[in-house]
């Protein structure tokens, strides 16, 4: 029997979806390494298959320890259920195409993680989906792009690796005043700092492969739904697309959330340290950390999130090379994409991640050249600043080693 008391989230990230196995006690959610399930006869199978017993079938339509993962994620997020997937990617994509069609269209988060914006335009575009890409941190421009046949609008905040905020209630009610759903992407706030079906999303998508794993080991996706009845049609065309989770996966995934609340604390706490070290160095352009009284959504970012998050940006003077100068001095933070690991992350945006998108467009998007996104982990904060500082004393000598005025110049 469940509990009717509700549990608060650091007791449920350690308890939901997780019980003793029934066949053996086993504490830890055995690995239910197995592609296929017997049936006691042909009765059952039958059963089974119309959806009559609710027993397994084969692993890509279900298995436990993929389900354990799943009513975990689930119980976080305040969802009805969820559904694991291979990737992050896959999952988004499980959401694309259970939800848009022939004519159909799409109002994003201009600056969300590259390819869930680059398949909408450059692959769904060939069935006849069509997208607008906005800055959702200002509602305006998300009311100003519906247009009737708008199906989705799909938001990322805080948004990557601009951090910029959008205001999920205000989008959410736009949305549904055109009829058309609210998908989150909380791959950077993680359910410990951000619960958008609480603020009137309809879905949330997750790269568990970030923060919710936590051990930048193993690549994995998420897919929640607030309605029964969207977790149906989702399970339908994610379980025939064959994108869904392998249950060793899922039981890696699952130990790393046990110390999700733990990771992100001490992650978040590093983070700002690491932000105001940043923000008081003369050798820095700008920094745009949500909890930084700078930030231009600080408020939003208190009213919203539970914590500003353990992701953040910040500008080299000397533009794109005294940033590349920067990257390369350091010793301790590792030049890596990913994010949400235990180990500090840095990476340089406009030649990595978001390459592929026009350089206009990247601009428009708030993506400089001069930006470097900081994924803080959970060293001794001591040590990551030492290590920015040595860095930062790098770059800015390689800067005085370039021709008087080149520096200034930003390319
Ligand atoms: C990494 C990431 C994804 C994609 O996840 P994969 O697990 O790499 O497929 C999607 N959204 C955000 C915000 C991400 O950081």
């Amino acid at each position: 029997m469940t509990d009717p008391r509700p549990m608060h989230l650091a007791t449920r990230i350690i308890h939901a979806g997780q019980h003793p196995d029934p066949a053996t006690g086993a504490v830890s959610t055995p690995i239910y390494q197995t592609s296929t399930f017997a049936f006691r006869d042909a009765d059952e199978g039958a059963a089974r298959f119309l959806g009559k017993d609710p027993g397994y079938k084969y692993t890509r339509l279900g298995n436990p320890t993929v389900a354990a993962l799943e009513e975990c994620v689930a119980t976080l997020e305040g969802g009805c259920g969820a559904l694991g997937a291979a990737t992050g990617m896959a999952a988004i994509n499980a959401v694309y195409l259970t939800f848009l069609g022939q004519g159909a269209h799409v109002v994003g988060t201009d600056s969300v993680y590259g390819p869930s914006r680059l398949v909408l335009e450059n692959e769904y575009s060939r069935f006849g989906v069509a997208s607008s890409w906005v800055d959702s941190s200002r509602p305006a421009l998300v009311e100003a792009a519906m247009r009737p046949e708008t199906r989705m609008v799909y938001i990322e905040s805080p948004a990557n690796p601009t951090m910029k905020l959008s205001d999920l209630r205000a989008c959410a009610d736009i949305a549904h005043a055109g009829g058309a759903l609210l998908v989150v992407d909380n791959t950077f706030a993680s359910p410990v700092l951000q619960r958008p079906l609480e603020m009137g999303a309809d879905v949330v998508v997750h790269s568990l492969t970030k923060f919710l794993n936590g051990h930048t080991d193993v690549v994995g996706g998420v897919i929640v739904a607030k309605r029964r009845e969207h977790l149906d049609r989702l399970k339908k065309v994610h379980y025939a697309m064959g994108g869904t989770m392998d249950p060793h996966q899922a039981w890696l995934i699952l130990r790393g959330i046990k110390t999700l609340g733990l990771r992100m604390e001490k992650a978040q706490a590093n983070a700002l340290e690491v932000a105001r070290f940043l923000e008081g160095h003369p050798a820095i352009a700008w920094v745009l950390h949500p909890g930084l009284p700078s930030h231009p959504q600080h408020d939003l970012a208190r009213r919203q999130m539970d914590g500003p998050g353990a992701v953040f940006s910040f500008g080299v003077k000397g533009g794109l090379e005294a940033g590349k100068a920067l990257i390369n001095g350091l010793k301790l933070a590792t030049l890596a994409v990913s994010l949400g690991g235990v180990e500090t992350l840095v990476e340089h945006p406009a030649s990595m991640t978001h390459t592929s998108m026009p350089r206009a467009e990247r601009e428009a998007a708030g993506i400089s050249d001069d930006l470097v996104r900081l994924a803080v982990g959970c060293e001794d904060v001591r040590d990551l600043i030492a290590d920015l500082d040595q860095a930062l004393a790098v770059a800015a000598a390689a800067e005085g080693a370039v021709p008087a005025g080149a520096g200034a110049v930003r390319t």
